[in-house]
């Protein structure tokens, strides 16, 4: 679309306008369906003197406001142009990454507040890039996603973690139960639950000792197949766990419309917790209705052992931190499961 002679606060409100007209319910047949919208906008001649750079301008603009979610529109800055640049160098770098052996799995304890026994690791891909060093995963993971490459990363990863925490051998955490981070594109292939039995069967992991985390933004965006998608998981025992949750869009609905054993509060109201009473209110609001509809918590980014004592007071099952375990690799696990056995710190492992 062309807007002769606008400045940014017009184009702002005709593309409101336009997001509010386009999100309108149509009735096809005797369903109603929404479409969602997404505006990237450039402006002549502040951003670009030529059509093609002004097109290719508002396309890297629309990519930012798709990332920033559904019915949204951004203007371009500058940043963009280097951001995007950015994205490209390791967009190749990351292809064949899973081939050249750039990628592994570290665990992170998660704990249970009453004795800080390891009740679960959840497993987390790391990228060790030859020319790019240790990328952070909220850097490639989105790249992932966006370029596919997350159906055999995660698969890879999936089989690797249960490989590694079924070889476990009693005394090493021979009942530690998994959590696996799956992605939208992972959940909503038509493949994922053949792949996931699979799995299970080769590596020979109790189905009951594996949970997949999922963001309420892969529900969000996928909701139909979703639901599908993780009733057929449960059928085969394995648990589902709300990740990041409290973040996003928190449709409460969500708790009934999809079968989760367990919440997993977001870092930032942990982060908040001892400064911020409405944070300490959420968590025990939280905790009182996962205690009501019969789901296991787990509290996530515990640096302190002040947020420790106050979340163990609250009354959380779970616990997950630097404080009580940072990422690390399978074999600090199994000493510190054995070195927890030695000194009777783990009485049971479940
Ligand atoms: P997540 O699933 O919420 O994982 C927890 C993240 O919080 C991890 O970051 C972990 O290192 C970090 N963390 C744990 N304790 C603390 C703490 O006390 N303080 C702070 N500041 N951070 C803490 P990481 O490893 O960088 O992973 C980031 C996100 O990337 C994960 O968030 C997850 O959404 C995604 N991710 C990681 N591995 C995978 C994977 O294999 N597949 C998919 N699809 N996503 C993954
Ligand atoms: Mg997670
Ligand atoms: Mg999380």
């Amino acid at each position: 679309m062309i807007l002769p002679n606008c400045d940014d606060s017009r184009s702002a409100s005709i593309v409101e306008h336009m997001l509010k007209l386009m999100g309108r319910p149509l009735t096809l047949g005797d369903r109603d369906v929404t479409v969602s919208t997404c505006i990237g906008i450039a402006q002549y001649p502040r951003d670009a003197t030529n059509p093609e750079t002004l097109v290719s301008h508002a396309d890297l603009a629309l990519h930012r406001a798709k990332v920033d979610g559904l019915n949204r529109f951004q203007f371009y800055q500058s940043m963009m142009r280097d951001r995007s640049q950015e994205d490209l160098q390791l967009d190749t770098a990351l292809h064949g990454a899973l081939e050249r052996n750039e990628l592994h799995l570290v665990f992170q304890p998660i704990v249970r507040s009453a004795d800080r026994s390891m009740a679960k690791v959840e497993a987390l891909l790391r990228w060790q890039s030859p020319t790019l060093g240790a990328v952070p995963p909220a850097c490639f993971i989105p790249l992932l996603e966006r370029n596919g490459l997350i159906v055999p990363v995660g698969r890879w990863v999936l089989a690797t973690a249960c490989r590694e925490v079924a070889a476990l051998k009693p005394g090493q955490g021979a009942t530690l139960r998994l959590a696996v981070n799956v992605s939208a594109r992972q959940l909503v292939h038509p493949d994922f639950v053949t792949d996931v039995k699979a799995v299970l069967e080769d590596t020979g992991l109790d189905a009951d000792r594996l949970e997949l985390e999922v963001t309420e933004s892969v529900l969000i965006e996928n909701a139909v197949v979703a639901a599908d998608v993780l009733r057929a998981l449960c059928r085969l025992r394995v648990t589902i766990a709300a990740d990041d949750f409290g973040t996003g869009y928190s449709s409460l609905s969500y708790l009934w419309k999809f079968p989760f054993s367990t919440l997993k509060i977001d870092r930032s109201f942990v982060s908040a917790l001892i400064t911020d009473n409405h944070a300490k209110t959420i968590v025990s609001s939280i905790l009182g209705l996962a205690d009501d509809l019969g789901l296991s918590v787990v509290a996530e980014g515990i640096e302190t052992p002040i947020q420790f004592e106050m979340l163990k007071t609250l009354g959380c099952p779970l616990i997950q931190g630097y404080w009580t375990g940072r990422p690390m690799p399978m074999a600090a696990i199994k000493e510190g499961m054995m070195a927890a056995t030695d000194t009777e710190l783990v009485r049971t492992e479940r």
